[in-house]
């Protein structure tokens, strides 16, 4: 038997006992004869000791082994003398004296230090990520992962819901990514596609009558690697029938709540019900769909007074249909001209074209643009916007999405900078009323905000005005980060051919891409929504880091690459025979 017990189970209790335990050396510690091995597991940490005088052959072995040897020990638990005990782990109080001591196998001296939390290239970290799994910080991350998708497992069962496996090879069907694809060998010049998520497959386990599915679902997006993406990833995947906005949203809320007791009760959740924005509120008061409302600090749309103003920037983007927003910073007359650059600057990343601004001082406004304000439009902008002495106040000036996502981004830089963030704090809130469609810079059509499954708010509006019609579908947000996203969704065919030809998908086209759709709505479709979360981001949360690789086991790097397997890599020869694939690229210099 390798073990008896794990390296966390001794307590003083065990006094006395012989044990055997094996495990990983942490750290070896030679006490000018004594010498000590902190023995590592999964579950924590046995101090182990050794005299040269009472086992000499087992102390040998002791004087011999190095970081990440596997051993196994025998001995006995003696309790640590006064003044050793260590409270910060749970076998503190105790230690094994080794008897016998058997090398199960050697290590090499690993490229970073396992016992202990210091910073070490990532690049390194996940070219060997088996080493870095070992570590403290990523091992109880991977277990909080665990520990919350079986919460989410279980809550979602009592609630009757089915979990479902669909399939990862599937129909090349973009809903709005592009998607991996996948040569089929038995049929030559055919592909696969893996699922950019299981949208199709849940709506049709709807109309297969299942009622309430999830599933913990790996998704898959051949997407340019920006910010903090994985072209693979995990939702929490849920569809339900007979059921409209409010009812998915409930239980979906109900089981946020209970994730959040369990796994961060130190966190003290803002508001309940979850406050529910329309994006159109979202945008107006916080610039963004994902609004951070940790803190408050809304827009004041002063949209009005500029068109009236003489500064021709405001005035001008006023009488073209554009908007101009205030934030007051409550205590911002503080910053520097410098800090005022570098808020500029966050402006800019998000296509505004400056930022103006007015520092309220005792007797005065500092301002390079109040001179172009009368003394009536100036005391409005004050009074609407409540600044008083020692605030500032910045205008963005621009149309709606430009001059909302500036500012917003503003905001949320200054809440940094003024520490304004509660870090205890959970704010979550849903986002509503999104539109249904956008434009597709790329190709200048429409696109889906949501995805082309989507049903609109009102029927009669989408079928008058597709254009500019609000879809029923929701997102859920907490600290600023978007955490799922659902709808409500088309269960007739009409209506769905209508999305589909508001997207510039020809019939045709529409028929041969999602013809399993269109069919299926012909055989008693019932109405259903659904919702998808995203897990890694969620667990990022939950443990306080500040990406998702670090709570995925076996994450790709930024640019979408995984160091420790080394792929993507090229295929034999013989296998791209075998599936008629021809690769044609110039050799990289
Ligand atoms: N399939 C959607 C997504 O991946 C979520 C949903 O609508 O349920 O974003």
């Amino acid at each position: 038997m390798y073990r008896t017990l794990t390296c966390n189970d001794l307590t003083e209790k065990n006094v006395g006992d012989e044990v055997t335990l094996s495990g990983w050396v942490n750290r070896r510690r030679d006490h000018g004869g004594v010498i000590f091995i902190d023995l590592r597991d999964r579950y924590g940490l046995t101090q182990v000791v050794s005299h040269p005088e009472n086992h000499p052959e087992a102390h040998g072995a002791m004087d011999k082994v190095r970081s990440e040897f596997v051993i196994q020990i025998k001995g006995k638990v003696i309790a640590r003398p006064e003044g050793q005990t260590n409270n910060n782990i749970d076998t503190g109080k105790i230690e094994v004296e080794v008897s016998e001591l058997n090398v199960l196998n050697t290590a090499k001296t690993p490229p970073f230090e396992i016992d202990q939390d210091k910073d070490v290239n990532e690049e390194l970290r996940l070219k060997y990520r088996y080493l870095d799994l070992r570590r403290k910080r990523l091992s109880g991350n991977i277990v909080l992962r665990h520990q919350m998708t079986k919460y989410i497992r279980d809550f979602f069962d009592k609630e009757d819901f089915i979990e479902v496996e669909t399939p990862i090879l599937i129909k090349g069907t973009p809903e709005g990514s592009r998607e991996y694809i996948v040569p089929s060998r038995i049929y030559p010049g055919t592909f696969y596609v893996l699922p950019q998520s299981p949208q199709q497959l849940k709506q049709l386990l709807m109309v297969a009558g299942f009622d309430k599915y999830m599933q913990i679902a790996r998704c898959f997006r051949d997407e340019d690697q920006r910010g903090d993406r994985q072209p693979e990833f995990t939702q929490l995947d849920i569809e339900m029938s007979f059921v409209e906005m409010e009812d998915v949203m409930s239980v979906n809320e109900r089981a946020l709540i209970g994730l959040t007791e369990k796994f961060a009760p130190n966190k003290k959740i803002k508001e309940t019900p979850f406050p529910v924005l329309t994006y159109d509120q979202a945008m107006n008061r916080y610039g963004s769909d994902k609004p951070d409302l940790r803190f408050d600090m809304e827009f004041t749309d002063v949209t009005d007074i500029a068109k009236g103003c003489d500064f021709s920037v405001f005035k001008s983007v006023a009488e073209s249909g554009g908007i101009v927003k205030a934030l007051r910073v409550e205590g911002g007359g503080k910053f520097t001209r410098k800090e005022i650059d570098e808020l500029t600057e966050v402006a800019k990343i998000y296509k505004a074209k400056g930022l103006a601004y007015i520092i309220v001082e005792k007797d005065e406004l500092r301002s390079p643009i109040v001179k172009f304000f009368k003394e009536e439009e100036m005391n409005e902008i004050m009074s609407r916007t409540g600044a008083k002495e020692g605030d500032i106040i910045f205008f963005s000036a621009d149309k709606f999405h430009i001059a909302c996502e500036s500012l917003g981004y503003v905001r949320l830089a200054v809440a940094k900078k003024l520490d304004m963030i509660d870090p205890d704090l959970f704010a979550y809130c849903w986002v509503i009323d999104f539109p249904m469609f956008e434009k597709d810079e790329e190709t200048g059509g429409l696109a889906a905000v949501h995805h082309p499954f989507t049903a609109p708010k009102d029927i009669k509006e989408f079928e008058e005005n597709p254009e500019t019609s609000v879809a029923n579908a929701y997102d859920v947000a907490l600290n600023g980060n978007e955490i799922g996203g659902g709808s409500i969704r088309i269960h007739d065919e009409k209506t769905q051919k209508k999305v589909f030809s508001v997207l510039g998908i020809s019939d045709e086209d529409a028929s041969q891409r999602f013809g399993h759709m269109l069919e299926a709505f012909q055989f008693g479709a019932p109405p259903h929504g659904g919702i998808a979360w995203g897990i890694d981001r969620i667990v990022m949360l939950f443990a306080n880091e500040p990406n998702i690789r670090e709570v995925i086991a076996f994450p790709k790097d930024q640019k979408a690459k995984d160091l420790m397997l080394g792929a993507p890599s090229p295929m034999p020869d013989k296998q791209l025979e075998e599936l008629c694939i021809k690769v044609d690229i110039e050799e990289e210099e």
